[in-house]
C-alpha cells in the first residue's frame, strides 16, 4: 500500500512562486518528499516524459510550456500516494477543477480559452495518473541515489 507517485511542478507553477504552497498541501496531507530536484527539461526528455501525447494535436504546446523554464520534480512516498496525490491534484482543467484541489485553488485555465490560442494547458502540476506510470515516471526521472530512505515523525510518532 506504501507507494510512490511522480509530481512536477511544472514552469508556470514555478514561475509563479507557488512551490512552497504547493509542497506544504503535500506535506500537510503526510506525504512524504523521498526525492527532490529542479530540471530546466530539453526537447528530446520532453518528448519521453509525454510519449503517450506525442501525436496529440495539443503536442506541441505542451511541448513549448514544459521546456519554458525550470520545473520542481518531486518524488512523494506514502499510503495510496498516486491516487492521493491525483485526488489533491484535481481534474486536468483547471476551470473545471473543484476548489480544495490544487488546479482548482490556483488556477483558471480553460480548454475553450487554449484551444483558441493553440497553448497548452496551464495546470501547475504532473502527477502519475497509476501506479504502473508512476514507476516509469520515477525511472526516468530520478537515479537511485537521488531517492532517500529515512523516518518521518509520522512513522514515529502518529502511525
Ligand atoms: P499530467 O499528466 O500533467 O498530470 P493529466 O494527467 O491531468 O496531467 P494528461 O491528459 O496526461 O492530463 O495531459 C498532460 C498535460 O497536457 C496536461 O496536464 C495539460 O497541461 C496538457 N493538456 C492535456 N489535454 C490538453 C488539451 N486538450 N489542450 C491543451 N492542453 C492539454
Ligand atoms: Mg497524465
Amino acid at each position: 500500500m506504501i507507494e510512490r507517485s511522480l509530481v512536477l511542478l511544472k514552469p508556470d507553477a514555478v514561475q509563479r512562486g507557488l512551490m512552497g504552497k504547493i509542497i506544504c498541501r503535500f506535506e500537510d496531507a503526510g506525504l512524504k518528499a523521498v526525492g527532490v530536484k529542479m530540471v530546466w527539461v530539453k526537447t528530446e526528455f520532453a518528448q519521453k516524459h509525454y510519449a503517450a501525447h506525442l501525436e496529440k494535436s495539443f503536442y506541441p504546446g505542451l511541448e513549448k510550456m514544459i521546456t519554458e523554464g525550470p520545473v520542481l520534480a518531486l518524488v512523494l512516498e506514502g499510503l495510496h500516494a498516486v491516487e492521493t496525490v491525483r485526488k489533491m491534484v484535481g481534474p486536468t482543467e483547471p476551470k473545471t477543477a473543484a476548489p480544495g484541489t490544487i488546479r482548482g485553488d490556483f488556477a483558471h485555465h480553460s480548454y475553450e480559452y487554449t484551444d483558441k490560442k493553440g497553448i497548452a494547458i496551464k495546470n501547475l502540476i504532473h502527477a502519475s495518473g497509476n501506479i504502473a506510470e508512476a514507476k516509469e515516471e520515477i525511472k526516468l526521472w530520478f537515479e537511485d541515489k537521488e531517492l532517500h530512505t529515512y523516518e518521518t515523525v509520522h512513522e514515529k510518532h502518529v502511525f
